[in-house]
């Protein structure tokens, strides 16, 4: 008899989690990882390579140096529908593969909330390549100023001021400075707007931890603008809403980081989804599919203390792949498998590489104390889902910077 097969989709941080505790687990299953590059790539991380302040290298290892070569089979593909009812997996490639359980893992694309104009005119941080897009047009346009002597060049607005804004926007203001030196433009004329609909920043946060945060980011010159939502982006120019009254910036770099959305493949085929996210099941499956698990950015997982879904995130993508090679263990040895739970240990954004501001184990942290704290993170994260050299490799040692 030939034996289970388990195929995961994605590399992100629930489906090489989901691989890294299924492959200690044993179990006589033959098991496949599928992922469009062949590298994995810390997306917590992206705003770093956006803003040029750590190469892509950094944020990268590649998958096949942390798997069990002899226990899990690598395909590098890009899946393009999932047929559930055939469990058929369709790559864009390699064509068609068979499972008889499979762990969807694809992570998350950008979301426009269809803004027109955001596609076209506006650079969003959600992979490698994006992110060395964005990086290359914010040094290309800086550099340009010298040339140009166009005020638009200096101008870069980051629209949204969630969690990746503050900390895209901690690291530009730590770079820009030395940008200027190196590329000799006038960096008192460097203007940086950030434009957010919400009326209220950093809300994850309470009043003081969050106002500290965005001082900090005012201090090194950064314009807020709260309860002004975004219309349009047009060609350099970015359309908003003040006090019911239509205004416009005028900048050549524009970032879109107002917030994501799962995987469109999840759409595409058929699972009852909202904003490419499935609301799953207590032990992590899909409703009337057992033998399917959706972890990660494309599931919706209900908090019972609060009524509403948990924020998406990588702490509980982790905690999702620790539970889901447990449930298939249990699946397989027909067992009955376990509810999934979870207790956040906090969350702590990074306002560049020396300021940090988060909630940790029920503790509030600020300044030089968040920045360790967040490495700590990135550490911790590292090791879940690489292995020692990984750490070791692409680590944050650098506590006293
Ligand atoms: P991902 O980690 O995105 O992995 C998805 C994988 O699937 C990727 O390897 C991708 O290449 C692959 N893939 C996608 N589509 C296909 C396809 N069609 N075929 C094959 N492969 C495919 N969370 C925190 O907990 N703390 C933070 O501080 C934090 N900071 C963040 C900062 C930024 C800038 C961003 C963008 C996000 C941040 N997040 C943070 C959120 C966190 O990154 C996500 O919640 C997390 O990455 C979700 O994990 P995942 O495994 O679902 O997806």
């Amino acid at each position: 008899m030939s034996k289970q097969r388990v195929v995961i989709l994605g590399a992100g941080y629930a489906g090489l989690r989901t691989v890294k505790e299924l492959q200690k687990k044993n179990l006589d299953i033959e098991i496949i990882i599928v992922n469009k590059n062949d590298y994995h790539y810390e997306s917590t991380q992206l705003h770093e390579v956006a803003a040029g302040t750590e190469p892509a290298d950094k944020i990268c290892f590649n998958v096949s140096d942390v798997i069990n070569k002899e226990k899990v089979k690598f395909i590098k593909d890009t899946v393009t529908k999932i047929d559930k009812d055939s469990r058929v997996v369709l790559l864009e490639n390699t064509g068609e593969l068979t499972y008889d359980y499979l762990v969807v893992a694809l992570g998350f694309v950008s979301e426009t909330f269809g803004i027109p104009g955001v596609d076209a005119y506006s650079l969003p941080l959600v992979d490698i390549n994006t992110a060395e897009a964005a990086k290359r047009h914010l040094d290309a346009t800086l550099a340009n100023y010298q040339k140009s002597k166009d005020p638009q060049d200096l101008s870069i607005v980051v629209c949204g001021a969630g969690f990746t804004s503050v900390e895209y926007l901690g690291e530009i203001t730590n770079r820009i400075p030395k940008l200027a030196d190196k590329m000799n433009f006038p960096k008192e004329q460097v203007s940086i707007t950030c434009i957010e609909a919400m009326p209220k920043l950093l809300p994850m946060f309470s009043e003081k931890l969050g106002g500290y945060g965005i001082d900090v980011l005012k201090k090194r010159g950064v314009d807020f603008k709260v309860g002004t939502p975004i219309k349009e982006i047009k060609d350099k120019t970015v359309v908003y809403e003040e006090n019911g009254e239509l205004k416009e910036i005028k900048a050549n770099t524009i970032i879109w980081t107002t917030g994501v959305k799962g995987s469109p493949v999840i759409g595409e085929s058929g699972f009852d989804e909202r904003r490419g996210r499935v609301m799953v099941e207590p032990d992590l499956t899909v409703t009337g599919y057992p033998e399917i698990f959706m972890i990660g950015d494309v599931s919706a997982v209900m908090d019972k203390d609060s009524g509403r879904p948990y924020p998406t995130t990588a702490q509980i993508a982790l905690k999702q792949g620790d539970s889901v090679a447990e449930n298939l263990r249990l699946t397989l040895n027909n067992q009955t498998t376990i509810p999934f739970e979870y207790k956040s240990l906090g969350t702590v954004a990074s306002i560049g590489n020396n300021v940090g501001i988060g909630n940790v184990m029920g503790r509030e942290v600020r300044g030089y104390m968040g920045s360790i704290m967040k490495k700590n993170i990135i550490n911790k994260s590292l090791l879940e889902v690489g292995n020692t050299k990984t750490l070791l490799k692409k680590g944050r040692f650098d506590y006293y910077h």
